[in-house]
Order: C-alpha cells, then structure tokens, then sequence
C-alpha cells in the first residue's frame, strides 16, 4: 500500500486501426505510448483484417511499450484494455491480449471505456478540469460533458462519423488515406462555396445525406475538386459548431476540449476556439498522439479507474462493441 501513487499500468487499446499500447503510472506520467496502425490495400478498414494486423503486432508493440518506459512486465500493477465500443474482431484481440497478461502476471485487469478514455487523456494532456468535450473521430462524433456521476452524452451523430464521412468522400474522389487531412488541404484552395445538406435534429447530426451529396456533385464532374472539398469542411464542421456551442451555452461549462483524430483539423480547431471566446471558455486541444486512438489513454483511464475501485474479472471481461459512452459510472469524478 505504500507505493499506491507509484502504481503502473500498462493499457491496450484496439478498437479500430490502430493497435496502441500505452504505460501510465498513477501519478500521471505516460512512460510510453506504442501505436501502429493497419492501412487496408482497398477501402475502409476490413475488421477481420484489421484484427489480424493488431495479433501479428501484439508481442512487438507491447515489447516496445515496456522498452520505450523502462520497465519490466513484471514491475506492472494492472493491465487495462478498451473493453468497447468499436469493432468487434479488433476488439476481441485487444481483450485476449489482456486476459493473458493479467493472468500470467497475476495482476489486475481494468475494462477500459474507449470513449471516457479519450475525454480522460484530454484532461491530463491539456489540464482541462470539466470541460465541455467535442470528440470528432473515425468512428464516434460526441459532444459531451460530466454531469452527476457520468459522461452525458448532450449531441452526437445519428449515422456516421464525422471521420468516416471524410474518408470516404476522399476515398470516392481518389485522394490519399486518411481523407481528412487530404480534404483539409485541398479546403485551402476553395472558394465557392457549393449548398450541401446541412442536418442537425436537436442536439444530434447527421452526415450520411451529406456524403450522399457531396459524392453525387463530385461525379457530376461539374466542380473543382477544392471547392468541394471547402464546401464539405464548412457544412461539416459548421453542424459540429452549432451543436457544440449550444451544449456549451446550456451547461455554463467554462472549458472547452477538442479531441479525436478530426481534432488536428485547423479550420475545426478556429470554429471551436471562436465558440470558446463568444462564450467565455478556455478551449482546448488535445495533442495529435493522445487525440487519436492510443494506449497511453487506456493505461491513465485504467489506473484512475483502478484506485477508485473498478476491476473486470475475466467471467465479466468479455468485450461490448456497442458500449456507450453514458452507461459508464465514472467513480474518480464523483
Ligand atoms: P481516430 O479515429 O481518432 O484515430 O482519427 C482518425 C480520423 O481522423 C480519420 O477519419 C482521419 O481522416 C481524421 N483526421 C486526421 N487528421 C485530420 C485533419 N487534419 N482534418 C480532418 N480529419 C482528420
Ligand atoms: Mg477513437
């Protein structure tokens, strides 16, 4: 009990594409942060395919993660792993990594919520206490924010991703994966703006009619590349905008964290900053290699969640690819 605040825990994150394994200690240093991602040959990510890239890299990367930290598999306390939500094949073998390790090493294992541990790097990386969270990614678009013991969820999309909308438009269109920092570039050069489907239902958006549309005036051949991109970003991220502020407004947060892969974009990033300043906020943003999917965000959720009292034993530690960000108790901040 001595070294409570000295405790390690070494988190595996595999939701999606990436594979990350991440070592944090409780006193909130991240000792190493390993990603590798799989780029599929065609199209999005093919699950099956992805999971298989995340097994033949497991040993290598978490090899990498003890070596980059300094530490030997035998000086962790806990292992933690994102239990849900994201793809299942990925997922499974993230889970099975983690079921192993913790038993061989007879040290707890932490189920893991992917999307509080976005939130929860975002705060240690940025300092953020309470912040209003817009959490943009390839595959979750959430506006967020802590209210009586867990994450509410005030707006998100009814469809796709914001992400996956901008992959698959640069997809269609033939430019380089990731599409969203091909379609932010292009975005640079834009100068008509084309009218796009703009949908926010309440506090919720939906970007599949925009994709819709916005692949149907690419093929019709009658448009510049640039302008469509332009067009894209401005509809996309002004129903982010709109949504976020209307959260933020409503709860009186004083905080505003920007999160997520999407996160890097620098015209969302303005949005984002001006909707903090129009209402008195602090906004922030998370840096590119905790924002996007990493373990060292599995590693500090686990450990927090750890002295709080959380344990997943493996009877219950099997994996929920739908599990939702406002099903989850969140004790630390109680
Ligand atoms: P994540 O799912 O958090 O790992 O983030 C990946 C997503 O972020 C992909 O959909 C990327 O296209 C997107 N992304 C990365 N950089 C940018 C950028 N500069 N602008 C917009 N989207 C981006
Ligand atoms: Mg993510």
């Amino acid at each position: 009990m001595a070294e409570i605040e000295h405790l390690i825990c070494l988190g595996i994150e595999s939701t999606a594409d990436n594979l990350g394994v991440g070592i944090a200690t409780s006193d909130g240093a991240i000792l190493a942060n390993e990603i590798t991602t799989h780029v599929p040959e065609e199209g999005g990510i093919h699950p099956r395919e992805a999971a298989r890239h995340h097994s033949d890299q497991m040993g290598n990367t978490i090899s990498r993660a003890l070596e980059k930290a300094g530490v030997s598999a035998r000086d962790v306390d806990i292992i933690a792993f994102s239990q849900g939500p994201g793809l299942g094949p990925s997922l499974r073998t993230g889970a099975t990594a983690a079921r192993a390790l913790s038993s061989y090493l007879k040290v707890p294992l932490v189920g893991v919520n992917h999307c509080v541990a976005h939130i929860e790097i975002g705060r240690l990386a940025t300092g953020a206490e309470d912040p209003l969270t817009l959490y943009v990614s390839g595959g979750n678009t959430i506006v967020t924010g802590f209210e009586a013991g867990r994450y509410r969820i005030f707006g998100e999309t009814l469809d796709i991703a914001i992400g996956n909308c901008l992959d698959t438009f640069s997809r269609e269109a033939g430019l380089p994966y990731p599409g969203g920092p091909a379609v932010e570039q292009l975005a640079l050069e834009g100068k008509e703006l084309i009218p796009l489907p703009y949908v926010v239902k309440g506090m919720d958006l939906s970007f599949s009619g925009l994709l819709t549309a916005v692949i149907q005036e690419y093929r019709t051949g009658r448009h510049r590349l640039e302008d469509l991109c332009y067009s894209l970003q401005e509809a996309a991220y002004s129903m982010l905008g709109e949504v976020t502020e209307r959260a933020l407004a409503h709860t009186g947060k004083r905080e505003l964290l920007l999160t997520g892969g999407v996160g890097a974009n620098k015209r969302l990033r303005s949005m984002i900053a001006s909707i903090a300043e129009e209402h008195g906020a602090t906004p922030s943003f998370v840096p590119i290699g905790y924002a996007t999917d990493n373990g060292a965000m599995i590693a500090w959720t686990g450990v927090i969640a750890y002295l709080s009292g959380v344990r997943t034993p493996i009877e219950t530690s099997y994996i929920d690819s739908r599990w939702r960000l406002d099903r989850v108790e969140v004790p630390w901040r109680a």
